[in-house]
């Protein structure tokens, strides 16, 4: 089988690539190649989609059935940020407007639907084990078939699998993470943030009468703090304010459990013949919500990039690196103000990593 552009990784930015694609080139063989199964994914962090997704949506057809998905509007955050006292703000680093969350397995499902209906084809359980390139095409080993590519988009999340392959290094900024335990809970408050000495607590509510609630901090500070066991973690949690007391009828039905969310961008984000996307580009801190945004954005540019190699042999790809590059770098100047925001606790390594590195 030869495609015209495999996809690897189906997430928001591999099902954005693929739907544009379609849109572009009609008859385009284009192909999602998903590690994960044909079932809604399992749980994952990343629930609150900034406002501005609206559009995006539209643009990609997918706006009738995330409508008719039932989804929260969220209208914005409540921090402890720099004082103790709370304050009410739209969502940190983006416009104005309202939000959503996300039920994020059911999200991605009707994604990866809607990218199926345009026309790709998509495969599940297809991790990539291989890449080489050869006579002007990429010959990929997957684990269930190989095949060929005239064009490949590598949107396998923070693991750039692909990119990674084919000589990209992932340069991280940080040693962000977070351990997150999902509550019961009928609350339906917005999403809050409470900065403390450690680090900064999330909190949230999503359909199905759950709490997200996540303590942020360093990956050798979780280590340290031994956040992984109940126990430590709810001590910690006992320590915090309105995260605690927002929790109170909640009843925890998950145990700690981490997941990554360093700030990290690729050395190199195209080459020949492929380019990468979403947070396989570049992966955004948590405090943002703009991770989801710009990986839908992110898939639709890299199918812009696809489309003017495969149409017109144009490479665009050096355009989309100065772009993506201008991103984090804005991003990134974004995330360092608003961390120097919060100055309470000069001693606390997590809040002086912050300081001196922006
Ligand atoms: C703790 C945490 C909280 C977050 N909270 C938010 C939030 O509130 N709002 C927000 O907008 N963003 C949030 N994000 C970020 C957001 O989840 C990501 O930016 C977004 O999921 C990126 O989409 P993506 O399609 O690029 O990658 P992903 O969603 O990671 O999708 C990658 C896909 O590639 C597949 N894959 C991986 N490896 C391979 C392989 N070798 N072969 C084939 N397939 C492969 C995976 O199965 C997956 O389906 C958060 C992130 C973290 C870590």
């Amino acid at each position: 089988m030869t495609l015209d552009v495999a996809i690897i990784g189906g997430g928001p930015a591999g099902a954005a690539a693929a739907i544009s694609l379609r849109q572009l080139i009609p008859n385009g063989a284009i192909a999602i190649f998903d590690a994960g199964g044909s079932e809604q994914d399992a749980w994952r962090p990343g629930e609150t989609l900034a406002p501005g997704a609206a559009s995006i949506l539209q643009s990609l057809g997918c706006w009738p059935a995330f409508r008719s998905a039932g989804f929260l509007e969220s209208r914005g955050t409540r921090s402890v940020w720099g004082s103790p006292e709370p304050y009410e703000n739209e969502f940190l680093f983006s416009m104005r407007g309202s939000g959503w969350r996300l039920d994020r397995a059911r999200f991605n499902h009707l994604l990866r639907t809607c990218a199926g209906t345009a026309g790709a084809e998509i495969h599940y359980e297809a991790p990539l084990r291989g890449s080489e390139y050869a006579d002007g095409l990429w010959h990929l080993q997957l684990s269930t078939s190989d095949c060929r590519a005239r064009f490949v988009i590598d949107a396998t999340g923070r693991s750039a699998t692909f990119a990674v392959q084919a000589g990209a290094q992932r340069l991280a900024d940080d040693k962000l993470a977070g351990v997150f335990v999902l509550f019961e809970s009928a609350e339906t408050g917005d999403t809050l943030i409470e900065a403390v000495e450690a680090g900064w607590w999330y909190s949230t509510t999503v359909p199905g009468n759950t709490a997200v609630v996540a303590f942020m901090t360093d990956t050798d500070l979780i280590r340290e703090m031994q956040l992984n066991t109940p126990a430590r973690w709810n001590e910690l949690l006992a320590h915090s304010t309105p995260t605690r007391e927002r929790l109170q009828n909640a009843t925890a039905k998950t145990a700690p459990a981490i997941f990554a969310a360093n700030s990290q961008s690729l050395s190199q984000m195209a080459g020949p013949g492929w380019v990468a996307a979403g947070d396989a580009a570049m992966t955004f801190d948590p405090l943002s919500s703009q991770g989801i945004l710009k990986a839908l954005r992110s898939g639709k540019l890299a199918s812009f990039v696809a489309a003017d190699y495969l149409l017109y042999g144009k490479a665009s790809s050096a355009k989309y690196e100065v772009m993506a590059r201008g991103e984090y770098a804005a991003y990134s100047a974004t995330k360092a103000e608003y961390y120097s925001l919060e100055q309470r606790w000069p001693a606390s390594p997590f809040w002086a990593r912050r300081r001196s590195k922006p």
